[in-house]
């Protein structure tokens, strides 16, 4: 008996330690919409490439050491939420009424663990208030005064609502144009043990009436994260996304219809069109291989595979 239990034990640590030692990589997004070559001013585009590039090596930095793919997202989006260029955290876009509400949500594909705050207003980083919604409460979802609330009594960094302010925005606000309503920030990763996450931080839409949530905190529409089909976080037109249930109904088309993970985001991607909207996701499964796929003219992204340098996207 105590043979028997030996050897199970010893090949159950066998095929931990293999599993522990699979492929890692990591993907991210910045957002997704209509801004053009023309349009995108070099400096601009430099700035916003060196932050996502400095997203991923985060992130890979974390799985190479052999950290968890949630871990490795909440790091990746951390460092999207900081910078001031994107529309997440520092730099989220503004309600129509001038103030700024930021929704965040992660998943854990092992387990099927998920975490997400709506309408937060003084969390630094909504990300992290999302992962200690998860691991911290018996909740998934924690919307407004709570979950600022929630986040002070956890101990993360609370900032004055001002923090969000940034002067770029502000002008965009005032002058309501189009390009405001880019930079929601996401992230997807594989571990070296083989479990899968996902991750997604946004100020929302531009001008959005106070106490809207679009799809970025809520678990199946802009984030999902299955070990056995595959991690997903969206960018777009929030109500579009939510209305088909977007990254869930990527991961259903993998795991039921058996499609691949490019045919099944094209396919929900199009049935987001038919509802007039827009927008891109990201896709990871457990071979490693990321998937962009977006309807609009652009999707700030990149990945990262392994030890190979992080490579970095805009245009198609
Ligand atoms: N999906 C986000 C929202 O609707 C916005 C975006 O991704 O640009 O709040």
């Amino acid at each position: 008996m105590k043979r028997l239990a030996a050897i199970a034990l010893a090949a159950s640590i066998c095929a931990a330690a293999q599993a522990a030692d699979g492929p890692f990589a990591i993907a991210v997004h910045g957002g997704a919409g209509a801004m053009t070559r023309a349009s995108l001013a070099p400096e601009r585009e430099s700035v916003l490439r060196a932050a996502l590039t400095e997203a991923l090596e985060t992130g890979r930095r974390v799985l190479a050491e052999g950290g968890s793919s949630l871990d490795a997202v909440t790091a990746a989006v951390r460092v999207l939420e900081d910078s001031p260029h994107f529309n997440a955290g520092k730099g989220a876009v503004f309600t129509s009424e001038g103030t700024n509400e930021l929704d965040a949500s992660i998943m854990d594909g092992a387990t099927l663990r998920a975490g997400a705050v709506a309408g937060v207003a003084t969390v630094k980083n909504p990300i992290e208030a999302a992962r200690a919604v998860m691991e911290r409460s018996r909740h998934v979802l924690l919307a407004g005064k709570g979950a600022d609330r929630f986040a002070k009594e956890q101990g993360l960094a609370i900032v004055d609502p001002s923090y969000f302010r940034t002067e770029e925005r502000w002008r965009q606000f005032q002058r309501a144009k189009d390009e405001a309503k880019l930079g929601t920030v996401g992230a997807v990763a594989l571990d070296k043990a083989g479990n899968l996450a996902a991750a997604t931080s946004t100020g929302g839409i531009a001008g959005k009436r106070i106490g809207r949530v679009g799809d970025s905190p809520i678990i199946g529409a802009g984030t999902w994260a299955e070990n056995e089909s595959v991690a997903v976080s969206a960018t777009g037109t929030g109500e579009t996304f939510l209305r088909v249930a977007a990254a869930h109904d990527i991961a259903a088309l993998v795991k039921y219809r058996g499609l691949a993970p490019r045919k099944a985001a094209d396919g929900v991607l199009a049935k987001v069109a038919a509802l007039g909207g827009q927008g891109g996701v990201i896709v990871l499964d457990r071979s490693g291989e990321p998937v962009f796929a977006f309807n609009t003219e652009a999707m700030y992204r990149g990945f990262a595979i392994g030890p190979a340098r992080p490579q970095v996207m805009v245009f198609r």
